[in-house]
């Protein structure tokens, strides 16, 4: 005898729609991917397409790519890579989730976004020494109580300090602690994720076309 299965239902498609809007730089629908957190903007969504990750509300192209000058990838200077292992990794712990942030960039959602006003992304390279920092601090982040405690105090991004003293005070002797460890496991970490293609932060070198 056979059982009657049910089988269940599963759209094939996943529209674009309020819960899922447009990715601002080729226009796929944005997933979830992070809930909220009290530094950030709203909750985080990605694009499956390009990797481009979206914190709160996503405006246009136009925007996002402000937001991309805004870290001077024209220049060159390192970006953090929304498509890195170490964003994978950490998730709502990754170093490159810092206060105020909106667009968290992938080379493949640059070269979206500066194709609007007719640039290329002639070459793309790993970022070896901002890369290993943010795979440091995330692993760091996993051990304290605020964000991004460590490179802040270095003077290499904001920091979100925990809220109660206490807790500040436990932060820094755990930075402090933690801080040869973390650095033994990140660099081999970060190593690998390069070699693999999934480094943690990125330079751009843009060419008209
Ligand atoms: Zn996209």
């Amino acid at each position: 005898m056979n059982e009657t299965q049910h089988t269940p239902v599963v759209p094939l498609e996943a529209g674009a729609g309020p819960e899922n809007p447009p990715c601002p730089a080729c226009g796929e629908p944005l997933f979830g991917w992070i809930d909220a957190r009290p530094r950030l903007n709203g909750p985080i969504r990605r694009c499956e397409s390009c990797g481009l990750g979206v914190v709160g509300e996503p405006g246009d192209g136009a925007e996002a790519l402000r937001a991309l000058d805004r870290l001077d990838a024209a220049a060159g200077a390192p970006i953090a890579s929304r498509g890195g292992f170490s964003a994978w990794l950490g998730r709502a712990g990754w170093s490159g989730l810092e206060r105020g942030a909106h667009y968290l960039f992938t080379v493949e959602a640059a070269r979206r976004l500066v194709a609007r006003r007719d640039q290329v992304v002639a070459s793309a390279r790993w970022a070896p020494p901002t890369a290993i920092a943010a795979m440091w601090q995330t692993v760091l982040n996993s051990f304290t109580f605020g964000h991004n405690v460590a490179l802040g105090a270095l003077g290499r991004g904001a920091a979100d300090p925990a809220g109660r003293g206490w807790q500040r005070w436990m932060d820094a002797l755990i930075s402090v602690a933690v801080a040869l460890p973390a650095l033994a496991v990140a660099v081999p970490l970060e190593l690998i994720a390069a070699a693999f293609g999934r480094g943690g932060a990125f330079s751009l070198r843009l060419e008209l076309l």
